[in-house]
């Protein structure tokens, strides 16, 4: 047996991707590339009701984005395809036979009535709400009966006594008793296989060697050890991260804001500020500093990854968001914003954009009207005063587009020097007090408005 390292991302394609979930396939996929594994990707859609061919797609698209390349999946391909679970059904078909087989799984016909009732006296009686076992007994003829009345069974797994120990990969040894765990659906009433069936049996056999996953699924693992046990399949090791919570404490969700990949992306954010936010939610890293995503690998240790709940901070997210930027060229920040400015252009704004629509005022500067000053700005320029702006103005005419020898002139005539003379300067040629670069932002404007804007505060001639 070789010791290969096979990690996997099993996704219900039942909305966009989360978050939380990209974190998962995240770890998944940064194991299996400092071990020289293998990352799988399987679509875990057999739940016909929610899951949405569009939702797969999409998936795929986020996970390209986020730049988990997955060895195998239903693109690719594979040796232990196909990796969609609503096309295994002939696969599952053999495994409940086996298990029917060995009357390890029995036809359940209970109404949805009827389970809720269940539910509700077991409640009453202060008792956790689990199945019953009411058809696990049944006679061969009382089935027959039932099926004569049409009704459709689901296929439960007949839960054995059995104490139930793993070793988690983030928790530690844990142990279960089965005595606790109702009889669950391996098989649909329309005969699409259960989560816990295919989900388990897939990892399986698809050589999964380490499964990640969010601390949700902590105690759905005893029941897919025993079915794995049952069918005498090989038991991935699983390891359960905590949850991505936000700032409330609270699982991350729609009212914190933006929750899925996509919309990240849309926002404009980059992948790279992302997985670096990501890569160091529950996880200990060596590094403090900004990683290329192509270096985290060798600085991912899951031993260090963390079952406390980790909190998601926007504000993380914008510092590594400034990190990214500053590590991008001109003509990738201008890819990423959409823009077609001069590489000048860029260069003077970069440091002054964080989301691509910060650039749109600066591109307004130099080009468009600017919007009414603040307070603090029209501050500035009345203490500067009109006559220092008619000077101002003259001296433009002299030195052209140099602020240098604009400031130069400008001092001379003036007596003004420092933030004195620079800031009513900056404030009337930009509108605000803080910015690019001011002498390369002269330059890239146009004369005339450059012109316009000193006049402007200037004595009426
Ligand atoms: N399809 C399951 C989910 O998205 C997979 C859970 C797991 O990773 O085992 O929750
Ligand atoms: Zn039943």
């Amino acid at each position: 047996m070789s010791s290969t390292v096979v990690t996997r991302f099993a996704p219900s394609p039942t909305g966009s991707l989360h978050l939380g979930n990209a974190r998962t396939a995240f770890f998944s996929y940064l194991w299996a590339r400092r071990s020289g594994g293998r990352f799988i990707l399987r679509i875990e859609d057999t739940d016909v009701e929610r899951s949405q061919p569009r939702f797969r797609d999409e998936l795929m698209v986020d996970l390209g984005w986020l730049g988990f390349e997955w060895d195998e999946g239903p693109d690719v391909g594979g040796p232990s395809g196909p990796y969609l679970q609503s096309e295994r059904g002939a696969f599952y078909g053999e495994l409940f036979g086996r298990l029917a087989a060995a009357g390890q799984v029995y036809p359940c016909y209970c109404t949805a009535d009827e389970l809720e009732l269940s539910r509700k006296l077991q409640r009453m009686a202060g008792k956790p709400p689990r199945y019953a076992g009411t058809c696990r007994t049944l006679s061969a003829g009382e089935r027959a009966e039932r099926e004569a009345r049409g009704l459709n069974p689901t296929l439960r797994f007949a839960v054995p006594e059995a104490v139930i120990e793993f070793d988690d990969l983030v928790h530690g040894p844990q142990r279960f008793l089965s005595s606790d765990i109702g009889d669950f659906i391996v098989r649909r009433e329309d005969g699409t296989a259960g989560f816990f069936f295919s989900n388990a049996v897939d990892d399986a056999v698809m050589g999964v060697t380490h499964v990640l996953r969010g601390d949700d699924h902590l105690t759905n693992t005893p029941r897919q050890l025993m079915l794995l046990d049952a069918l005498q399949l090989r038991r991935p090791r699983y390891g359960h991260v905590g949850l991505l919570v936000g700032a409330d404490g609270a699982p991350l969700s729609k009212r914190h804001g933006s929750t899925s990949v996509a919309e990240f992306r849309e926002r404009g954010f980059l992948s790279g500020a992302l997985l670096n936010h990501l890569f160091r939610l529950g996880h200990a890293s060596d590094v403090d500093g900004w990683l290329a995503t192509a270096d985290m690998p060798a600085h991912f240790f899951p031993e260090h990854l963390g079952r406390a709940s980790a909190r998601f901070d926007e504000s993380q997210l914008l510092h590594w968001q400034k990190e990214t930027l500053q590590r991008m060229s001109a003509s990738e920040i201008r890819t990423w914003m959409g823009s077609n400015e001069s590489t000048e252009f860029i260069e003077l704004v970069r440091h002054n954009v964080v989301l691509p629509a910060d650039a749109l005022p600066w591109a307004a500067v130099l080009r468009g009207d600017l919007p009414p000053l603040g307070p603090d700005e029209q501050r500035l320029i009345d203490a500067a005063g009109s006559e220092f702006f008619s000077a101002a103005a003259d001296a433009l005419e002299r030195s052209g587009p140099d602020l240098k020898a604009l400031t130069k002139l400008l001092k001379e005539r003036t007596g003004r020097k420092g933030a004195e003379l620079f800031m009513p300067l900056r404030v009337a040629l930009t509108g605000q007090a803080h910015g690019p670069e001011l002498a390369p932002l002269l330059k890239l404007m146009t004369p005339g408005t450059a012109r316009r804007r000193l006049e402007s505060h200037a004595k009426n001639p």
